[in-house]
């Protein structure tokens, strides 16, 4: 496929990205707005080398250090409601303007609390910000991930779990949370450490992604399956190394949530050729392709399909197939409401 024949397709589907963080999709010109307006998080910068604290920079930075820096800067921002509120309006717009119309935005309230909003809160403006947006665009679905970090152990994803539950889509006309997750260092911090938090996830009706495999290996991945019950695994990168888990996962129609971008800067893989994404698909895996964190990987789905386009020579149908499957991956109650062009 050419540059053009890519962007055509592209355009003619309706795309779904079921694995975005809030704090790396903010535009940049958004925070240095409040940068500029009201407190500057560093002062003297000019807006490139402010830009440099947000995004990936291939001449600049290659470590999971230099990746994981960039989200510090954003916080000094988004503990307000207003700046949620705005900052989730424009994601759904940025998202939108790709040509994505199912969205779920996974979010941990608990660091968006330092000048006294509630988890609630947190996630009420961000609700607000969609349904603003959705109202105007009615085409456009989104929902909402809970995620309760690793490090903070699993009793307080418990307790998190507890306070969200009110915020669940159901409870609301429209936007809520639909999905519950855990991120952050995998090393330490096993799955079995949230079993308890996965089972209460589980009584309170709430579909269950995790990521795992991502900066650990397969073994993760066959522990977050045994104890946590997940619907989808978040990244899974490692499962390429193992068969059998290959096999596991396409048995059980567990989707695996695949982030090209974000593996190649975090180093889960060292090229994008050695992905396993291709053999997931042979093997009848079923896949969603997604962005993670597209200001910090500088990036939006429809580059992510044309970098799996390129890396795995994707035909047509393969991509259509792609974008349909991604959708129905979906946690929202109304499933993928897309239609797909035959
Ligand atoms: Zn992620």
């Amino acid at each position: 496929m050419n540059a053009e024949q890519k962007q055509e397709l592209l355009k003619s589907l309706p795309l779904a990205d079921i694995h975005r963080h809030f704090d790396g999709s903010i535009r940049p010109e958004t925070l240095w707005e409040l940068s500029e307006t009201y407190y500057s998080a560093v002062p003297g910068l000019d807006f490139e080398q402010f830009r440099h604290y947000l995004q990936w920079d291939d001449n600049l930075d290659n470590t999971l250090l230099d990746y994981l820096d960039k989200f510090h800067l954003p916080l000094q921002y988004t503990q307000f409601y207003d700046n949620i509120r705005r900052i989730a309006y424009e994601l759904a717009e940025d998202a939108y303007d790709d040509g994505i119309r199912l969205l779920e935005l996974r979010i941990n309230p608990l660091i968006h609390r330092r000048a006294g909003l509630t988890n609630r809160q947190v996630l009420a403006a961000t609700r607000k910000g969609f349904s603003t947006f959705g109202k105007e665009h009615p085409d456009f679905k989104v929902g909402i991930i809970v995620i309760a970090m690793r490090n903070h152990g699993g009793n307080m994803a418990r307790i998190l779990l507890r306070e969200v539950v009110g915020e669940k889509e159901e409870f609301h006309n429209g936007v809520g949370v639909v999905g519950f997750d855990i991120a952050g260092h995998e090393a330490p911090f096993p799955p079995i450490l949230f079993k308890d938090a996965y089972s209460l996830a589980t009584k309170m009706g709430l579909m269950r992604t995790a990521h795992a495999g991502e900066s650990e290996g397969p073994e993760r991945i066959w522990e977050a399956l045994e104890y946590l019950g997940p619907h989808r695994i978040g990244h899974g990168t490692s499962a390429g190394q193992d068969k059998e888990l290959i096999k596991r996962l396409a048995a059980d129609g567990i989707y695996l949530e695949v982030c090209l971008s974000s593996n190649l800067h975090t180093g889960a893989i060292d090229k994008l050729e050695n992905h396993p994404l291709r053999r997931f698909l042979d093997a009848g895996v079923k896949v969603a392709l997604c962005t993670d964190n597209p200001t910090v990987s500088n990036t939006s789905l429809s580059k992510e399909y044309g970098l799996a386009i390129d890396a795995f020579g994707l035909s047509e149908n393969d991509v259509r197939a792609l974008a349909k499957m991604s959708c129905e991956g979906t946690f929202l109650a109304d499933g993928c409401h897309c239609e797909f062009p035959e």
